[in-house]
């Protein structure tokens, strides 16, 4: 078990922020939310380890790299939480079934089937969160091929807001992560793909590979 897998034993909740990107919101054709549009991923489908099986029966799965962040403490609802409650920030995948979201959408359906399944939600490094980083900037590539280049300064609501939202109505728990949404590029993996997720200012270079099970 790695130092990574093992510091998010407690997690208790996943929580994901759709559309929080004007461009990726555009890119599939959805209109900008007025509020943070929250989801949740199962905890089942949580993992760390850099070699990703994802389910071949699901149809087109996308990537999408996010900025991950890490609750560090008890939060009770309507304490409306800041970057003060964050214990570390870093970068993961929020793994999208496309197709079958879009189905699910058409219906009005929850989209736990598109978004929840295993290795759905690969964090791929987390390192202290530090007040006075700067905007991120972050990136996917796959097969050496630049395809998601974000910053945290595109974002539609930053973390403050987000945090706020959040904690508004519910606690937060010490271990709760939170994946923060996709910049434009998102696209589907294919077996044998190889996966690399940059930030530098975070100092993380984690590569990956896709195993279609
Ligand atoms: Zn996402």
């Amino acid at each position: 078990m790695s130092t990574l897998e093992e510091s998010l034993i407690h997690c208790r909740n996943i929580y994901a922020i759709g559309r929080n990107y004007q461009a990726h919101a555009r890119e599939l054709n959805n209109p900008l939310p007025l509020r943070p549009l929250l989801f949740t991923k199962t905890l089942s489908s949580l993992t760390t380890q850099p070699l990703l099986q994802l389910p071949g029966s699901l149809g087109p799965i996308h990537h999408e790299v996010e900025i991950v962040i890490e609750i560090g403490q008890y939060l009770r609802p309507g304490h409306f939480a800041n970057l003060d409650c964050l214990s570390r920030i870093g970068l993961g995948i929020d793994f999208t079934a496309r197709e079958e979201q879009t189905k699910l959408k058409t219906k009005g359906h929850p989209w736990l089937r598109a978004k929840s399944f295993h290795h759905a939600a690969y964090v791929a490094e987390l390192v202290p969160f530090n007040q006075s980083l700067p905007a991120l900037q972050f990136q996917l590539k796959r097969n050496d091929i630049l395809v998601q280049n974000g910053t945290t300064e595109d974002m539609i609501f930053n973390l403050d807001r987000l945090l706020t939202d959040l904690n508004q109505t519910r606690s937060l728990q010490k271990g709760d992560l939170i994946f923060t949404g996709t910049p434009e590029g998102v696209g589907p993996v294919e077996n044998g793909d190889r996966l690399e997720l940059v930030c530098e200012s975070l100092n993380i270079h984690k590569r990956a590979s896709v195993t279609m099970i």
